[in-house]
């Protein structure tokens, strides 16, 4: 680990009778939630927070202790993390199986822990952490590295202003914890200012440009002296490279700077020597992803060698993003979280991008709201409806909850109604889709409906391969 040490965990609490309480209780809870059956549960974590508020605080923690959080990617980048680690031959304690907020975190070292709350996996953690609730967990769990993806704009029942989110971390992050930030988002890279820091930035990319098409921009103006900024090249969103022609201020000089090469790869410069590391997809978002997790890696002590081994068997999550092919025509999934106005502006980008005919079938209602179907639309006029005018997007099948407003919002957008199909069923919109028209169809949906992705899917390539089978079908 190039004589790098962790951070000494100041300011960790001693064992009370309390927590001793807490933490048998806990226990308690996950041998009954074994014996029933019931996995990935934060409710260990639950009960011991309930019962001893500084639980974390604590709570013995491995040695070495990496956290993942921002908007967008987390998950992602998490996920690429511990299959590298692993891939590295790494045990480590995570949070993978459970929740990013401070029950999940609890919950994951209590199932890591001997009767009296050491450690079993002494030496490593990789935990995801929920930027909102980076207050109940930060302070107490004292990170030695800690990775932000970017802060962006997500739905305005958790955050709608990303400068919020930027306060909630800064005052949360404990000066000991080394960062990783994104070079490429000043918002990110404005975190903490005192603290010790890394940063990841990408050159050149297809697609940059040099205004901004996206409505959602959440960086306008200098955040040092509030003057207009003037920009090299804009990305998405404020995603890009900026300096004040009032100030000086400038965006910071990138210590992983990636580009990709024209094989799909990606090259990224560490201390002046340039590596190539593989990329399981190379759309923009994937290639933030990919750094991200590689600067991490990199800081936590792996070589460039072991990270360009592990990072070739990587996948991006099915859950996330799935192409399949079915007669000759791509049916894709592509996560797009209900009411982040950013995450569905990158679908409709990808959308707008891909090459051929396109539809796209929208489910775009969040699970929980649409159960009641009181929704705030008021994030449709954040995101980029507009990507999808193109006369190659040749259908949409709108369906849920507030079908009608999507259905507006599009007509806003100058997509010709003519090619707009909506209704209320999620279980008619397979059927509203004209299969032979598109050489791709995209299914976009929201975190907790890929089931319904799924099902939709099969059913689109059922009717596919019933037209071209005339009518006999296989399973
Ligand atoms: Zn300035």
């Amino acid at each position: 680990m190039d004589g790098r040490k962790p951070n000494p965990p100041v300011g960790r609490k001693k064992r009370s009778l309390r927590f001793f309480f807490a933490l048998f209780f806990a226990k308690g809870t996950a041998l009954v939630l074994k014996l029933i059956g019931r996995k990935g549960t934060s409710m260990p974590g639950s009960w011991a927070i309930i019962l001893c508020p500084d639980f974390l605080a604590r709570m013995p923690r491995p040695k070495t202790v990496l956290a993942i959080t921002g908007t967008n990617g987390k998950t992602t980048v998490s996920n690429m993390v511990e299959d590298v680690l692993s891939g590295c031959g790494y045990d480590f304690v995570c949070n993978r199986a459970g929740t990013n907020v401070h029950t999940g975190v609890a919950s994951a070292l209590i199932a890591n822990s001997t009767l009296f709350g050491k450690p079993k996996k002494k030496e490593l953690a990789v935990f995801e952490v929920d930027e909102r609730s980076a207050g109940n967990i930060l302070p107490q769990l004292q990170p030695d590295i800690l990775l932000c993806t970017n802060i962006f704009q997500d739905s305005f029942k958790r955050n709608a202003h990303p400068e919020f989110i930027v306060d909630i971390l800064s005052r949360h992050i404990p000066g000991g914890t080394r960062l990783v930030l994104n070079a490429d988002d000043l918002l990110c890279a404005g975190i903490k200012p005192g603290n010790q820091r890394v940063y990841f930035g990408a050159g050149p990319l297809p697609g940059d440009t040099q205004l901004c098409e996206n409505l959602v921009q959440n960086v306008r103006v200098c955040p040092q002296c509030g003057q207009p900024l003037a920009w090299e090249y804009r990305r998405y969103h404020h995603i890009g490279k900026a300096r004040c022609p009032a100030c000086g201020f400038r965006s910071p000089q990138a210590d992983y700077f990636a580009t990709l090469s024209e094989d799909g790869a990606m090259a990224v410069t560490i201390q002046g020597e340039e590596y190539r590391l593989p990329l399981p997809d190379s759309a923009p978002m994937q290639v933030y992803n990919s750094l991200a997790a590689a600067a991490l890696l990199s800081e936590f002590g792996l070589s460039p060698r072991q990270l360009a081994e592990q990072m070739g068997r990587l996948t991006v999550s099915e859950s996330r993003y799935s192409e399949k092919e079915v007669g000759g025509r791509k049916l894709i999934l592509h996560m797009a979280k209900g009411q982040n106005p950013v995450a569905c502006s990158r679908a409709f980008d990808n959308i707008r991008q891909y090459p051929g005919k396109k539809a796209a079938v929208l489910f775009l209602d969040d699970f929980f709201d649409a159960a009641r179907s009181v929704e705030n639309t008021a994030w449709l006029y954040d995101a980029d409806f507009e990507f999808l005018a193109g006369e190659d997007v040749v259908q949409i099948v709108v369906a849920g909850a507030r079908h009608w407003d999507v259905y507006l919002r599009l007509l806003m957008a100058g997509v010709d109604p003519g090619r707009v199909v909506h209704m209320r069923g999620t279980g008619e919109a397979a059927g509203a889709l004209d299969p032979e028209k598109a050489e791709a169809v995209f299914i976009l949906y929201d975190v907790y409906t890929i089931a319904l992705a799924n099902q939709v899917r099969e059913q689109i390539g059922k009717r596919i391969t019933e037209k071209a089978g005339g009518g006999r079908h296989d399973n």
